[in-house]
């Protein structure tokens, strides 16, 4: 690898760093990508580090797949899922991934398909792998409108504007390329209409992932975006979780077991088949409570925590997720 290569590969370690990805030296052996999706729609681009598949009349969804077959971390564009829904008037985006260059493909697929660029992205919320990628959907002087929450603003600002001394030079540099919303989202508790041109998506503020997260529900379609609150096949990262509020608002968006529901990490599919992923929130639940009430740290209670077969494969992101589960749960219990 030359010294270039090698100085850009650790550049997008940084992020995923800061993303709360990548922990030196893991590897979840022996990770399927997520292929079972597939049958929901037709692919019709596939790249290393995702897919985009249409899944309704003017929607498609991209389907991330940064990790390799050895479960490493190995593709960096996209890393989230997201997609975009286009109206007559509007062809809206679901997310920014964690780089430019993922939000540039995106943005170039929704052009070839729609006859245009997103003209509106909305932030799920502030995490590097849906906000980082922001700068890629700006074309020359023109840009979307990009919505966001008072909340998600200001933690994308706390979180990655703040630069990072680097070794030798004058700049310290920030985590990723900070870009802020156009439309900022005050009332973070009314659903807001959003006209597209003949069709409208309704944007659902929650929270649970983070202190502020929002699912985009098609009207006209039985399909919901629900950003980072629901993961299918990997273990949801509970860094900034709200676990209480996180199960109210799943048991919400899973409510119509008929909605296809586009996760934000791992496989796409049906509400009615994601019945172990509110299961597997359950079991945190009581095991955190369980070792918190007999004294023990977040890590004894991980140490002991696995998930168990009868609730499917759950592939970690970072071998510190049982723990930060657990650590989420404590959190809550203490304050
Ligand atoms: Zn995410």
């Amino acid at each position: 690898m030359g010294k270039y290569k090698r100085r850009h590969f650790l550049a997008q370690s940084g992020t995923l760093f800061a993303a709360g990805l990548l922990h030196s030296g893991f590897s979840s052996k022996g990770y399927a990508q997520p292929e079972a999706g597939e049958g929901f729609g037709a692919v019709i681009d596939k790249q290393p580090f995702g897919r985009l598949q249409q899944v309704g009349e003017g929607v498609w969804a991209v389907v991330s797949t940064p990790l390799n077959a050895q479960g490493e971390f190995a593709h960096a564009q996209t890393v989230c899922n997201g997609g975009f829904i286009a109206g007559e008037e509007k062809v809206l985006a679901i997310d920014a991934f964690l780089q430019p260059a993922g939000a540039h493909w995106m943005a170039e697929q929704a052009r070839q398909l729609t006859g245009k660029r997103p003209t509106d992205v909305i932030v799920t919320h502030f995490h590097a792998d849906h906000s980082g990628g922001l700068a890629g959907y700006q074309v020359g002087d023109e840009g979307p409108e990009i919505i966001a929450t008072e909340t998600t603003r200001k933690l994308i600002n706390e979180r990655y504007g703040e630069g990072r001394p680097q070794e030798d030079q004058p700049f310290a540099r920030p985590a990723i390329r900070v870009v802020g919303p156009t439309q900022i989202m005050l009332d973070e508790t009314t659903p807001v209409t959003m006209d597209l041109g003949g069709r409208s998506v309704t944007i659902d503020p929650l929270s649970g992932h983070t202190p502020s997260d929002l699912a985009i529900h098609l009207d006209d379609l039985p399909i919901i975006f629900a950003g980072d609150l629901v993961w299918k096949g990997l273990f949801h990262n509970y860094v900034d979780a709200i676990p209480s509020k996180l199960r109210t608002s799943v048991e919400k968006l899973l409510k119509d077991p008929q909605k296809l529901i586009i996760t934000g990490h791992g496989e796409i599919g049906m509400a009615g088949e994601m019945g172990n992923y509110l299961e597997l929130l359950n079991l945190v639940e009581e095991r955190a409570k369980a070792a918190h009430a007999a004294g023990q740290s977040p890590t004894e209670g991980a140490a002991a925590f696995s998930v168990p077969e009868s609730l499917g494969e759950w592939h970690l992101f970072s071998p510190a997720y049982y723990e930060r589960a657990f650590s989420a749960w404590y959190r809550e219990l203490d304050a």
